[in-house]
């Protein structure tokens, strides 16, 4: 099968293969190791000397993780939103009894670092700012750098969902001076879903030392400490560990700035076939992610149409739209292992699919 979602993605064969290596006993000395590796490699990756928390749940824990440990009760922060995940963090703070500020930007385009800026201007309340670098719902990607440069400027702590952009898309967490940052294994790291991780600044473990939300299994804190001591507060998804570790050791080995340019590569591959395809994209150009790339059908076919035929006629699966985008647009995943065949393959299905729906597609496209 072409799995050609946003994640999870196609695991690399040696990866799937470390994963299925005998357990281990968590509180021993095998597993120091292997979180002291992972850690290592996850701060590679980050571009960070923060710690960086490996926690046992799906991108969406350390999303909670950042806010039950960063946002008190009343406390106002600013969301910006730009799409379905940026409105999860929304949700979320409002869940924990935070005052967001809701900063929402059109569905499709991207986040003004300048309007960013008057916000934050008008309310010196506001204490963090929350962002989704990536916005896997809609394929665009924040000016991230500039917000963050926004943001210093005022002040004020930086949380950043950068679940589906880290280890695919530049991200410098350090240089750029992001608190708090979330990413998730079964994006661009090609590891099975179950790992969230979370980096914290200093800043950031001050602000958690002040923050009174009720927290337990996503407390960071006793993360650190047990990550300190070589172990999680918890049984961890060893397995998973297991994978990463084979994972980062090939990222290293690629080299992160060959990752992300490798990343945009293909993504320049897949954009150019479905404009060969006629399709329009929806991310506003400029703003277009390397990750995932969501395009509308053409006038008159529906896009759910088009996944069912790429599906059962091409074993190829492509997303659909979440939410409010149900129904409108096709999302097309190039983010992790994704090989020159991989594109070919998910270009040509989309080729056949529109075909068969009577849609006049031109010769040459999809090669
Ligand atoms: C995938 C994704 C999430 C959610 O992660 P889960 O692993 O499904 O919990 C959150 N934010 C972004 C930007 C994502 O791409």
């Amino acid at each position: 099968m072409n799995l050609r979602t946003p994640g999870p993605i196609p695991v690399p064969a040696e990866v799937v293969e470390a994963g299925s290596a005998p357990m281990i006993n968590h509180r021993g000395p095998e597993f120091a190791e292997l979180i002291g590796e992972l850690h290592e490699g996850l701060r590679y990756a980050f571009r960070t000397e923060n710690d960086v928390l490996t926690l046992t749940g799906s991108g969406t824990s350390g999303m909670e993780a950042a806010v039950v440990n960063h946002v008190g009760p009343g406390d106002r922060v600013l969301v910006v939103t730009v799409g379905v995940f940026g409105e999860r963090f929304l949700e979320l703070v409002r869940i924990y009894g935070g005052d967001p500020v809701h900063l929402g930007f059109a569905y499709g385009s991207a986040a003004d670092p300048a309007r960013i800026d008057d916000a934050l201007a008008a309310d010196p309340g506001i204490r963090a700012v929350l962002v989704t670098h990536n916005e896997t719902s809609t394929g665009v990607t924040n000016p991230l750098e500039e917000i963050a440069q926004v943001v210093r400027a005022r002040d004020r702590l930086l949380i950043v969902d950068a679940i589906s952009s880290l280890s695919s898309i530049a991200l410098e967490t350090d240089a750029w001076g992001l608190d708090v940052v979330v990413s998730g294994s079964q994006k661009g790291w090609m590891t099975a879903p179950g790992l969230a991780f979370v980096s914290v600044s200093d800043r950031a473990w001050e602000a958690q030392d002040r923050c009174t939300t009720p927290r337990m299994y996503l407390d960071l804190r006793r993360a650190q400490r047990s990550q300190e001591a070589g172990q999680t507060p918890w049984t961890p998804a060893i397995s998973l560990m297991f994978q990463l570790r084979q994972a980062l050791r090939m990222l290293r080995a690629e080299g992160i700035e060959a990752v992300w340019q490798r990343h945009h590569a293909t993504a320049e591959r897949v954009r150019d076939g479905l404009e060969a395809l006629g399709l329009e994209l929806y991310a506003a150009e400029g703003y277009r992610s390397d990750t995932v790339t969501a395009m509308l059908p053409p006038e008159g076919l529906a896009a759910d149409e088009i996944r069912a035929i790429a599906r059962t006629d091409y074993d190829t699966v492509f997303a659909g739209g979440q939410a409010s985008l149900g129904g409108q647009i096709i999302r097309f995943g190039h983010l992790g292992y994704t090989t020159d065949e991989d594109v070919r393959g998910g270009l040509e299905a989309l080729r056949g699919s529109l075909a068969k729906l009577g849609h006049a597609v031109p010769a040459a496209a999809g090669g």
